[in-house]
């Protein structure tokens, strides 16, 4: 299955270290240039992604310019990419790189799955970055999973010529646990869905639980002078969350519904543009639906947002597990249950999330953290137990991708049970907002 972009493909055999040897040999402006480049305001792209298994195609709707800037200033270039798409910002004039930013979507999971050979999809889909001052031509790129790497669209934003919108406040914002300034903090954002008004007691304490929930878990806990954390109070037509499998549809906030891309308990939102125009009344690096339902559900896609039902015996466990995917880039260790995806890590090609391998490139994963004693594969017996190997088994497959640790958070429903190199990976993305 070879998905081919729509325009400028071409080839790319390595994944993120080759991308980004590719941007060190081209003109980077580095961070200090943040004044010189952009202001504190935020520019926000809406988009649709379309396409299928095979071919896929970006098409910019809407520019819409407001807010302060809450992401980095110090590390405009990211040192890794972690998501299949990268948005790569350059200076129109003097064609240095100035920004650039990779995540994932939802698009991504869809043409892995059967339907997606036969049916095109179209997503919604929105990028921040910071607000250029002057012309910029910008670019977006796909990684495919067998690290085909592909231009799918480049376009030209002029502050002064382009068209665009401006953010408008709509809603009250419910400060939850404030470590400092946003632009040296990890702004988690929480979007209530299907809460009505009348379930407004309810809505703000869940917002208090769930921000508990992120600060009482390691490695959130020992970092929260580097977090934020707000909501947004806004309430939806009606109480509870569109269930199409068992016949409930709702009016809500942002329409979050569950059985997403065929799987029942992907609990995920495709308004994306209107999730993140009512996310514009806050600063936010990472958004958080917190969806009312008791019915186990939840999603996380890396620098897109993240998605967990609000009454439920595992709510705590899925939000940190799911922000693990959403902020951190971080794969999922479990093998067992049902996924829509395949083919999600092709044999021979090293996964680009930090805590998964193939042994194909596994000197540049967490090699050198374990001890000369411990076997390779490491045996899933209790004897290793709380000892980091490399155990079989990982990313949605029972063989030939590897994990670090027997039951990690990213693998079981075990709540502050992070592994030890998945929260190296947390660290890394405090750092990143916290300079
Ligand atoms: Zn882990």
């Amino acid at each position: 299955m070879k998905k081919t972009a729509t325009k400028g493909a071409f080839e790319n055999k390595d994944l993120r270290y080759i991308f980004f040897s590719f941007l060190l040999f081209s003109n980077i402006a580095f961070a200090q240039h943040f004044n010189h480049y952009f202001e504190n305001k935020t520019l926000r792209i809406d988009y649709l992604h379309i396409g299928d298994a095979f071919n896929e195609r970006i098409e910019p709707v809407t520019f819409w310019a407001g807010g302060i800037w809450s992401g980095t200033r110090t590390q405009l270039i990211e040192s890794v990419r972690l998501g299949e798409i990268v948005l790569t910002v350059k200076d129109a004039a003097s064609e240095k790189i100035i920004y650039t930013r990779s995540y994932s979507t939802l698009f991504g999971e869809y043409a892995t799955t059967e339907k997606a050979e036969l049916v095109e999809g179209v997503f919604e889909e929105s990028i921040l970055m910071p607000y250029p001052k002057e012309k910029i031509v910008y670019e977006f790129s796909v990684f495919s999973r067998s690290h085909e790497f592909s231009i799918l669209y480049e376009g030209v934003f002029d502050p002064k010529q382009t068209p665009q919108l401006c953010f408008k406040k709509e809603y009250k914002v419910l400060d939850l646990h404030i470590g400092g300034k946003p632009e040296n903090c990890l702004d988690i954002l929480f979007i209530p869905d299907g809460y009505s008004i009348m379930d407004k007691s309810k809505l703000r304490s869940d917002m208090k639980t769930f921000a508990k929930y992120i600060l009482n878990c390691s490695p959130f806990k020992e970092n929260k002078s580097k977090i934020n954390i707000r909501a947004i109070e806004g309430y939806s037509h009606h109480s509870g969350i569109t269930d199409p499998n068992a016949d409930v549809y709702k009016k809500t906030l942002i329409g979050s519904s569950y059985n997403t891309i065929d799987v029942d308990r992907y609990l995920m939102c495709l308004n994306v543009w209107r999730m993140n125009e009512i996310a514009d009344d806050a600063p936010y690096d990472a958004i958080l639906i917190i969806c009312n339902s008791t019915k186990y559900g939840g999603g996380g896609i890396y620098n897109f947002y993240a998605t967990v039902n609000s009454n439920g015996k595992h709510s705590d466990y899925v939000t940190v597990h799911e922000l693990g995917h959403s902020t951190i880039g971080l794969g999922d260790e479990y093998f067992t249950s049902e996924v829509s995806v395949r083919d999600f890590y092709p044999e021979g090609i090293e996964p680009v999330e930090q805590n998964l391998t193939t042994l194909v490139e596994f000197d540049k994963k967490w090699k050198h953290l374990i001890s000369k004693d411990t076997p390779i594969p490491t045996p899933d017996t209790k004897e290793y137990s709380n000892v980091i190997g490399v155990f079989e088994g990982g990313g949605y497959v029972a063989k030939g991708v590897y994990r670090p640790w027997r039951n990690c958070t990213m693998k079981d429903k075990v709540y502050n049970g992070f592994c030890p190199v998945c929260k190296d990976a947390f660290r890394e993305v405090f750092e990143y907002y916290g300079k």
